[in-house]
């Protein structure tokens, strides 16, 4: 039987959410045995996210929980100055080590966000994923991509400008992990506490993992099929010119 892939996705309301999620659901619907962890960072599950998953026909687990304000960025804030998705990811690891919700024996994991650009090939290439499986990122670390290095079949090292001594010095979208290493090591997640980088490393270092157990996929990490792409803010300024001309805005 085909393992089950679960997603974990981490959603954040902004006027790009629902083209971001719909693309990314559509992707979804293109890959067998799926199971989408979608959890919002929100006070309250919203209508516009249960409408969109209840349509996909997907096996889905929607979930919520807020970040406090003081871990939250702000709008002029650079985006790397605060972490994002901590707790929610969190959450989605909770649910998945909760016995009630029974997941499938064999299943990997994926930290799979909501803006990113997946080709369908990556699934397959971590669905029999035994430890933890590695790839290169796109469009990411001020690179054209980041990946792990290849000797001899091994992992020995990272392809990255940033911060390259960290001990797993990869993108979130870059790997994923066995379930029952996730089931066997029941404290490895994430934290707002860490260092800036260290959220990937936090995680993988949490599951006991080393780079000797890390299986290169993507052609010995030579093929990019995971974009970290990232959805253009858009202007709103017209929107108070309508509301002047016509008393609504465009919604
Ligand atoms: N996210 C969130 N709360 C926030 C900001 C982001 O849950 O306040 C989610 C977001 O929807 C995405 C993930 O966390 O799935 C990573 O955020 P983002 O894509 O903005 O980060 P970046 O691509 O810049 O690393
Ligand atoms: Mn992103």
């Amino acid at each position: 039987e085909l393992p089950v892939i679960y997603l974990i996705t981490p959603t954040h309301s902004r006027a790009e959410q629902k083209a971001d999620i719909t693309r990314m659901s559509h992707t979804l619907k293109l890959v067998p045995n799926i199971h989408w962890i979608v959890i919002e960072d929100s006070e309250q599950k919203s209508d516009m996210v249960s409408r969109l998953l209840e349509q996909t026909g997907l096996n889905y687990t929607h979930l919520n929980v807020l970040t406090p304000q003081k871990f939250k960025m702000a709008s002029k804030d650079p985006n790397w100055l605060k972490p994002r998705g901590v707790l929610q990811r969190n959450a989605g690891l909770e649910w998945l080590r909760n016995h009630k919700n029974s997941p499938a024996k064999k299943g990997v994991l994926y930290f799979a966000d909501d803006d990113n650009t997946y080709s369908l090939q990556i699934f397959e290439e971590m669905r029999f994923t035994q430890k933890a499986s590695v790839w290169p990122v796109g469009l990411v670390g001020y690179l054209r991509y980041e990946r792990p290095i290849v000797e001899k079949g091994q992992v020995v090292g990272w392809f990255t400008a940033w911060k390259p001594d960290r001990p797993f010095a990869i993108d979130m979208a870059g790997f994923a992990v066995n379930l029952q290493l996730v089931l066997k090591y029941p404290k490895a997640g994430f934290s707002n506490e860490v260092r800036r980088g260290y959220q990937e490393s936090t995680f993988l270092s949490g599951l006991q993992l080393t780079l000797s157990d890390l299986e290169p996929k993507a052609n010995m990490c030579s093929e990019v099929l995971v974009w970290h792409t990232r959805t253009e803010k858009s202007s709103m300024e017209n929107e108070a010119k309508l509301m002047k001309k016509f008393g609504k805005a465009s919604n």
